[in-house]
């Protein structure tokens, strides 16, 4: 199938649950009940809590596949569902010789404790991608035992990155990274790797199709305690996939289809062995994962008299039990950030900076609170005036334009 047939059938088949990224244990149980698939439940979290792995196909080549090892990067998860859905609504020979070259194993949501929480670490607080040596939590445990007796040929590990890394120096928000990780402090490009390098070049291409220099690369700095590069070293191809952002796709539903679509293109080549002509050029041609973005860039301000650049970063904060999310502003960076790019930007040319407690009765009407009204300071919350000739033009609230009506 090519990548709009691919497209074309996610839109009927696409798991209707999920409409946002917070989702916990209890959702994921009840859409397995409904999984024609063969389920095994495998351990528990810590908290015990069922952690199932999924098997499809009857090929020799073993493919391990797991997500939200960190419980608060879901969108491959959901993208898993989206796949089993595919498989299970489709029969035509692009899923027949998947199936019959590949067995698949599926494990979503290795860390059920951390996405009832929406947080990175486990309900030992631990990051489980640095415990691939210590094994001290049981999700750890049992990522190792399967890794050991499946000895999978290929193994996708998937993640959610920050939203601001960009795809090299440039503008461009990294929606989509790739790591072929490290198996040692020399970097060295051994048969396993190389395949896993191979494999990133053949969905990189499908991506540069679709959103052209918005794909990253991670360093390739060896973590010896992390799982990827500990499953690189054990003989396994181990691929890493970052869902990143895309401009105001929050909730990552358009990151959640893209990692579908590489995900099924990347299964192609591996069953058809295609991924073998990609080389270390081709790799390498792929951007850094840099450091270049605040989520908003207010461009030539005046304040207290002269012109400086104001960069700020807009954090989620888990709220109603961690269901939903607010954004939190930080003044990131203030003075010339001229080297710098905003996922949005504001070129503030002709406008002055003021205090809110300037505007203190207007503010009633806006329910900003007493605390608000301070002069802005780097490290604290983005809330300001705009004004043009005297006149009050917009009211930066929480890093949020309010235009104000004149
Ligand atoms: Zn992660």
């Amino acid at each position: 199938m090519t990548e709009s047939d691919l497209l074309l059938a996610y839109e009927r088949i696409k798991e209707p649950f999920f409409t946002k990224r917070r989702f916990k244990h209890a959702d994921l149980v009840k859409l397995l009940d409904k999984c024609s698939f063969q389920k095994e439940e495998i351990g528990q979290s810590f908290e015990g809590r069922a952690i199932y792995k999924i098997k499809l196909g009857a090929g020799k080549t073993q493919v391990l596949l797991w997500s939200q090892m960190h419980g608060n990067e879901a969108t491959a998860t959901m993208a898993i569902f989206d796949i089993l859905n595919f498989f299970a609504a489709s029969s035509n020979s692009f899923v027949e010789d998947i199936l019959t070259g590949l067995t698949l194993h599926f494990v979503p949501m290795l860390n059920p404790d951390g996405a009832e929480r929406f947080t990175r670490r486990t309900a030992q607080q631990i990051d489980m991608n640095r415990d691939a040596l210590a094994l001290v939590c049981p999700e750890s445990k049992l990522l190792k035992k399967l890794q050991e007796k499946l000895k999978p040929a290929f193994s996708f590990n998937l993640h959610d990155q920050n939203v601001r890394y960009s795809a090299g120096a440039t503008k461009n928000q990294a929606a989509i990274s790739f790591l072929a990780t490290a198996y040692n402090e020399a970097t060295d490009w051994n048969e396993n790797r190389t395949k896993a390098m191979q494999v990133i070049c053949e969905m990189n291409a499908v991506l540069q199709d679709i959103i052209p220099n918005k794909v990253g690369r991670f360093s390739d700095e060896f973590e010896p305690r992390a799982f990827g590069d500990n499953i690189q070293k054990w003989g396994s191809s181990l691929i890493l996939i970052e869902s990143g952002g895309y401009d105001s796709d929050h909730e990552k539903m358009y990151l959640r289809k893209l990692n579908f679509l590489i995900i099924l293109k990347a299964l192609e080549s591996i069953k058809n062995d295609t991924y073998k002509t990609r080389t270390l050029a081709d790799y390498n041609a792929i951007p850094t994962n840099q450091k270049y973005l605040f989520d908003l860039l207010i461009r030539n301000i005046k304040m207290d008299g002269e012109i400086l650049d104001i960069g700020i970063n807009k954090d989620e904060v888990n709220i109603d039990n961690a269901t939903d999310f607010e954004f939190k502003s930080t003044v990131e960076d203030m003075g010339d950030l001229s080297t710098f790019w905003g996922i949005e930007e504001f070129d503030a040319t002709g406008f002055v900076l003021s205090p809110l407690s300037e505007f203190s009765q207007l503010l009633t009407s806006y329910k900003v609170k007493k605390e608000d009204l301070g002069r802005l300071e780097f490290e604290k919350k983005a809330n300001f005036a705009l004004t043009k000739n005297g006149e009050l033009c917009y009211l930066v609230l929480n890093g949020e334009f309010i235009a104000v009506p004149s």
